[in-house]
């Protein structure tokens, strides 16, 4: 028997390294029309490392002890910011302590008890509550970093600046899929402006939404789906999850994603190439053809 149209295009995705979860969502894939990508993990590698350490004059604290503290905060984390805190305070050899009340604010940091004191690591702006965020981080964003900021009950004692390598493919990826949809690809991001738009800047796109909470993703997503647009949402991370079961399809990166995204995605890239996504939406649209 020939398999039918949608379940072969299921296989042929598969053989491109992308998981697709039923024939329904390779019936959806093809009629996207927009697309809202995430930065961290998403556009770029999501292997990122601690590259600068700024321990805030104030504090008086060296790099070491900053980093030994918000490693400790970080270590229950699943983010992998927070795993490349650890690794620096690991590759410091610094002995990280253990941290108790351990929370996280996904697109916003973490805090956890720490030798009896409140540690903080998270986004400048969130921290502080004020869009520019800290003139230590600012700087580093200039450079385009995802500068996080260190408190230590509730006071700011260090900066730290974390890279992050684009994926080859992004900018390839990002034009094929606006020549596709015949839309200008989003950028939509919990990470700050500064950063955000240098990294739009290259890989080729122009509208940036920054500084985003996980509701506000999804706010973002349904904004252009009231306008008539039928969504692909591409993301890794817990803070991308709301935004993924909102989009029309949702697709997501498997080597570093949570298992919350890729749970709520109806499509998972397992091979870790971003390029596979835009063969899988031409995979759609022949099999489309075919079933119509
Ligand atoms: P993105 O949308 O770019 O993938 P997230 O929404 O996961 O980024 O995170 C947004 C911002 O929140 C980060 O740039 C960082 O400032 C802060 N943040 C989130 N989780 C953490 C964490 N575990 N440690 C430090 N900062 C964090
Ligand atoms: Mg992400």
């Amino acid at each position: 028997a020939t398999m039918p149209p949608l379940l072969s295009a299921i296989a042929n995705a598969g053989r491109h390294g992308v998981l697709v979860k039923s024939a329904v969502v390779m019936e959806r894939l093809g009629q996207v029309d927009a697309v809202a990508l995430d930065k961290t993990g998403t556009l770029t590698e999501g292997t990122p490392r601690v590259a600068d350490v700024r321990p805030l004059a104030a504090s008086g604290l060296t790099q070491d002890e900053v980093l030994r503290l918000a490693a400790a905060a970080e270590r229950p984390s699943e983010h992998p910011l927070a795993r490349a805190v650890v690794a620096a305070a690991r590759a410091r050899g610094l002995v990280v302590p253990p941290a108790e009340d351990f929370t996280s604010t996904p697109g916003a940091g973490v805090s956890a008890t720490v030798e009896g004191r409140t540690v903080g690591v998270g986004s400048p702006a969130r921290v502080l509550d004020d869009r520019t965020g800290h003139p230590v981080a600012a700087a580093l964003e200039e450079e385009g970093r995802t500068a996080v900021l260190v408190t230590l009950d509730g006071t700011p004692v260090g900066v730290l600046g974390i890279a992050d390598r684009l994926r080859d493919e992004a900018a390839a990826t990002v034009t094929a899929l606006g020549e596709l949809t015949g839309t200008a690809p989003v950028l939509a991001t919990g990470d700050n402006a500064r950063a955000a738009a240098r990294l739009a800047a290259e890989v080729g796109i122009t509208d940036v939404r920054a500084g985003l909470l996980p509701q506000d993703k999804v706010t973002a997503v349904l904004e252009m789906q009231r306008a008539g647009r039928k969504v692909l949402v591409v993301g890794d991370g817990v803070n991308d999850a709301p935004a993924l079961a909102a989009a029309h399809t949702g697709i997501a990166m498997g080597r570093a994603g949570s298992d919350l995204a890729l749970e709520t995605a109806d499509a998972v890239v397992v091979r870790d190439e971003l390029g596979t996504i835009p063969a899988v939406v031409r995979l759609s649209r022949q099999a489309r053809r075919l079933v119509v």
